[in-house]
């Protein structure tokens, strides 16, 4: 299979710290790839490096595109980055909280398409705007949703608010979608419907996934490729199981 993202010896200092000391990792498309570390390893600083957040003081990283070809977006601003296909959904997240579910949606078809562009065709735009609540409603369905769509953001539960937050990137039209620890704060019945979530999307519409989470216990059950981090650097990669039985992952987590 082909990686859809790949790092190529990321270095990033803050002053003298090096929270990212030459990180390689691959993302394969059309997988659900997690990166796990006790705090302070580095995975948000690594996540803020691909998503262009934070430029590294050396290394690459890059995007394969759907033709193939790939592109070198080595601190790329966030924008760009987005509109190449990569978006990331944050840990707390960032919806409009008293618009409905549906208008959370459409805000973000709106949001890409430009604020105050009027067109000048109403018969266009009456038809772009149902197209719009058309791919959000099938979008809604596909996170289990759709009898929401009309609940206003800040009723919803912690773990509809994550697949919210989902819905929204899906929106985007993202090809590669990073998922800052979406079960945080998610009772445990409410965090495996998320994943199978992720999962059926993920199988259904082709949608890569790189997901950061602590909640290992849960998340080992529903991804493809695992990569342990620790200060900085990737101390073990593999199939789950692989990693979980990795006597250096085990050090990390129950030794240090
Ligand atoms: P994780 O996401 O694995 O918990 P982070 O990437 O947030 O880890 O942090 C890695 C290390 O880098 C930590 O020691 C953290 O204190 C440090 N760090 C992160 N962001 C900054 C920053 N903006 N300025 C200084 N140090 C930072």
């Amino acid at each position: 299979m082909a990686s859809i993202l790949s790092t190529q010896g990321i270095v990033k200092q803050f002053g003298a710290f090096r929270a990212l000391d030459g990180v390689d990792i691959s993302v394969e498309r059309q997988k659900i790839t997690l990166i796990i570390g006790p705090n302070g390893s580095g995975k948000t600083t690594l996540v803020n490096v691909i998503t262009g957040v934070y430029k590294p003081e050396s290394g690459k990283v890059f995007y394969m595109k759907r033709d193939g070809r790939a592109i070198d977006i080595t601190g790329w601003p966030p924008h760009k980055i987005f509109a190449v296909g990569i978006v990331r959904t944050f840990q707390i997240p960032q919806v409009f909280q008293k618009l409905t579910v549906l208008e959370n949606l459409l805000a973000v078809a709106r949001g890409q398409r430009g604020e105050g562009v009027i067109s000048a065709l109403v018969k266009n735009w009456v038809k772009e705007e149902e197209e719009l609540a058309k791919k959000a409603f099938s979008i809604l369905k596909a996170v289990r949703l759709v009898d929401k769509w009309n609940t206003p953001a800040n009723l919803l539960s912690a773990g509809e608010m994550k697949l919210l937050e989902l819905a929204r990137a899906l929106m985007a039209g993202a090809d590669l979608i990073i998922l800052d620890e979406p079960i945080a704060g998610v009772p445990i019945d409410q965090a495996h419907e998320v994943f199978k979530i992720v999962r059926d999307i993920n199988q259904q519409q082709a949608v890569t996934f790189l997901v950061i989470e602590h909640r290992i216990d849960i998340a080992f059950k529903y991804v493809d490729y695992v990569y342990a981090m620790a200060s900085g650097r990737i101390i073990s990669k593999g199939l789950p199981e692989e990693v979980a039985n990795d006597p250096k992952v085990r050090e990390v987590y129950i030794g240090g």
